[in-house]
Formats: C-alpha cells, structure tokens, sequence
C-alpha cells in the first residue's frame, strides 16, 4: 500500500509541479507550449525513455522554427523525473494565431512515427488549455480514443509497456542507422572530393591541369563524383544492415557497384574516371558501415581483417586466366609482373597496406582540423599523403601503360619528393614526359582520407 501511495504522490507531485510552471508564466502574460510522453504505469521515465525524449525534442524545435512560431526559449525549461519527462517553453501571444500553433503541433504529432505517446500541449496566457477538440487514437489498438482505452482498461499495463519499449527501441535505433548512415556517406563524397582538389598531381587530373589525360578535366571529375553519391549510401546500407558471411558479399558490392559505373559513364559521357574509386569504395564503405553499426565500432585492425575477409583469393580467382576468354589488361599485367603486377586485387587482398604504410599515421597528426582553415597547408598535406602512397604502391595504371622500371623510378622521385620541392617538378615531368598517370595511388589517396574522417570526426 506505501509503495502505491508513494507512486501516487509522485505523479501527483509532478502534476503540480508542472501547473505550478505554467501558473509563473501566465502571472507574466505568457502562453506557453509544452511536450511529455505519454507512458502507462510508473517509472514513466528511465534513462532510455528519456533519449526519446531528447529526440522528440531535437525534431520539434526545428519543426517550431520552420513554422515561425517563436518562443522565448531563454526562458525554457526541461525536466527529467521518474513521473514523466516535460519540457515547457512560453511565448507571447501577440503576433501568432494560437489556433494555428495547436494545429500545427497536432500535425507534428500526426506524422511522427511515434506520435501517438507524444502530447503537446498548448496553453494560452490565462493558463487555459487550447483544444482543437480531436481525440487522440490508441496507441496499442488505434481502433477507439486513447481516453477511452484507459477508462475502460482495455489493455494491461504490461502489454502497453512492453509494445512502448519495443516500438521506441526501434525508433532509436532507426534515427541512429539514419544519421550514421548520412554522415558516412558525407565524408565518403567529401574524401573523393579532396583527391580530386589536390592540385597540382603527378600526371593526374587536378583544378591545375589535366595531367596525362587529354579527354578529361577537373569538372569530369565534379560530374562523376556527383553521380555517385547515392551509390555510396547504397553500400553503407548494405554493411549496416548485412547479416550474412563476409566471403559471400562481394557479388551484392558488385552489383550496386556496376549500376555505380553506369551512372559515372552517363555523367562524364563515357569516361571512366572513377571505376576504381567504385570497387574500393564498395569494399570500404561496406566494411566500415558494418563494424560501426556493432557495439565495438570501427578500428584499423578489424577493418583490414574485414577487407581481406571480403577479397580472399580475388588474385588467383580474378586474375588468372583459366578459360579461352580474350585475356583482360589487368591479367596482362599480372602475367608478366606476378603480385607485383596485381593491382587494386592485391591491395584490398592484403587489406591496403600502401594505405597503412605511412598515409594513416601521418594524416592523425597533420590533417586536424585546425589545418582545414589553411588551404596552402591542406594541400600540402594531401600531397605528401599522395606521395607516400606513390613510394610503395605498385600502380598497376603504371605498368599496364608502360613498364616495371618506370614504376620503380616514379616511386623513388616520389619518396624524395616528399621533401623536396625540386624532386616534385622532375616526378610531374617525367610523369608527363611517359604520358602516364599513377591513378592507383589517386584512388587510395581516397581510401586513405576516408578512413581518416572515419577516425577523427564524429559518426
Ligand atoms: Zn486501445
């Protein structure tokens, strides 16, 4: 009997509280507009109810302010209590149709998925509550008015609290997939924009010049990174939600990757500028989308361990020719140089380790975001970032267009243009001179800048 006593002073207590809020804003002159949950039973908050709450509220001040209704949210207040979460804030009724607010916050509740336990509710300066006169539907039957649910006890308390519980987890866990899924898409677009900013390049396409290419230019590359955006989210969402074995996925990564490919050609009009950018990003995204929806998260070690799960055997299955097919570029090179000659396969098949030779590392101390307001020392630090992926990978655009002591020559310049400027110039002449372009090391330049926002900014 105590415990229920004691349960119904707190409710009780809270009410009060909350009327007692209202009552200082209406000795004021205010309106005011408030949110609570509606939950059965008691506790009526815990910590998970409230991070509910918390969303509920995100989604409604903007929701406040897209519909010019403005309160004077220095004056708002927010409490959390077992007896219910409650957010009150007041405004002045002088310049808005208090009618309208109602409407419009029975809309937000109307849309919202979980509108059904979210109550607003709308006071004007007398302290009287504005009823547009609705009844509010079930929440566990949607068949008959809340009110007349609970007078009538059609359901048990346990049954509405658990379908609560279960229906709010969701809910949660939908917003995070969301936001998660958002910004990894964000930093994917914004890490093959930075490569393709990076200017001057050796032999490659910059807002400098053109490199070795002459039937592209920077906004071919503007063109195709914009086609591909939704592609990036569509592996993001495939890692997120994949439940099966790792050896398996490479045919769905494939597929989302070659209708990826499709819109690149349709945008650059049949220039392949980001081919490779789609098979590495298609391993990456979906690698580093699984671990993070999982409680561990992202680390290198699972990453790598991920990737390589992935691209097993992708060598020996993809590269060497067993059947009378016409022999493709990429087994050309494999035939004449071995592992050295294999490509973007050997990479992910030993899960990039030009990209974890020295990029990572260096990127943790230089790349902060204190640099981002410098845009000399940013590209100074994409470019050695770039080099340092030149000096060890074996860049199978190089050897396909010419041979093995050219791409031993470009990696030397390149790690001794690291630190000299001189070096720089010879290895972007030479480049040029060879009429070729090291787009390997360009696309794992990306790799390498999305690991690192990954990393280092908040997912
Ligand atoms: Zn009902």
């Amino acid at each position: 009997m105590d415990k229920k006593k004691e349960i119904l002073d707190s409710v009780l207590d809270a009410r009060e509280n909350r009327a007692l809020l209202r009552y200082q804003f209406v000795e004021n002159n205010l309106c005011t507009l408030s949110l609570s949950l509606n939950i059965p039973g008691y506790p009526k908050s815990n910590p998970f109810i409230t991070s509910f709450f918390n969303e509920v509220l995100n989604e409604l001040k903007p929701f406040l302010i897209a519909n010019r209704i403005v309160v004077q949210n220095n004056k708002k207040i927010v409490l959390t209590h077992k007896a219910g979460d409650f957010f009150i804030v007041p405004f002045s009724n002088s310049s808005i149709d208090i009618i309208k607010i109602k409407a419009l916050t029975e809309t937000f509740e109307e849309t919202h998925l979980l509108g059904r336990i979210i109550d607003i509710d709308i006071f004007n300066e007398q302290g009287l509550p504005i009823s547009s006169g609705k009844k509010k539907p079930c929440y566990f039957c949607g068949e008959y008015s809340a009110i007349s649910c609970m007078r009538n006890k059609r359901h048990t308390y346990d049954e509405l609290r658990k379908k609560i519980n279960s229906e709010i987890s969701n809910y949660l866990e939908f917003k995070n997939k969301e936001l998660t899924i958002n910004k990894l898409t964000s930093f994917a677009t914004k890490a093959i924009l930075y490569e393709i900013s990076l200017s001057p390049k050796p032999g490659l396409v910059s807002f400098h010049d053109s490199g070795s290419h002459a039937d592209m230019n920077f906004f071919t590359f503007l063109n195709s990174s914009a086609s591909l955006t939704p592609f990036l989210k569509e592996f993001c969402l495939l890692g997120y939600n994949y439940s099966g074995k790792y050896e398996e996925v490479l045919g769905q990564i494939r597929h989302i990757g070659l209708r990826a490919e499709k819109a690149m050609f349709e945008a650059t009009h049949t220039i392949n500028t980001h081919k490779g950018i789609i098979f590495l990003f298609g391993v990456s995204l979906f690698s580093i989308s699984k671990l993070v929806s999982e409680k561990e998260g992202y680390n290198d070690a699972e990453f790598r361990a991920m990737v390589m799960k992935i691209c097993k055997n992708m060598v020996a299955n993809e590269l060497v020719n067993t059947t009378n097919k016409a022999i493709t570029n990429g087994e050309k090179v494999y035939v004449k140089y071995g592992i050295m000659g294999a490509g973007v396969r050997g990479e992910v098949e030993q899960g990039f380790p030009s990209v974890f030779h020295k990029s990572q590392a260096y990127f943790e101390e230089n790349l902060t975001s204190f640099s981002y307001t410098n845009q000399h020392e940013i590209q100074h630090i994409l470019q050695t970032g770039l080099l340092q992926i030149m000096a060890v990978n074996n860049d199978s655009n190089i050897l396909h267009r010419s041979n093995l002591e050219t791409l031993i020559h470009i990696q030397t310049l390149a790690k001794k243009a690291i630190d000299s400027k001189i070096a720089f110039t010879q290895l972007n002449e030479y480049c040029l001179a060879k009429n070729i372009s090291p787009g390997g090391s360009a696309d794992l330049l990306s790799v390498a800048l999305l690991l690192h926002f990954v990393k280092n900014e908040k997912l």
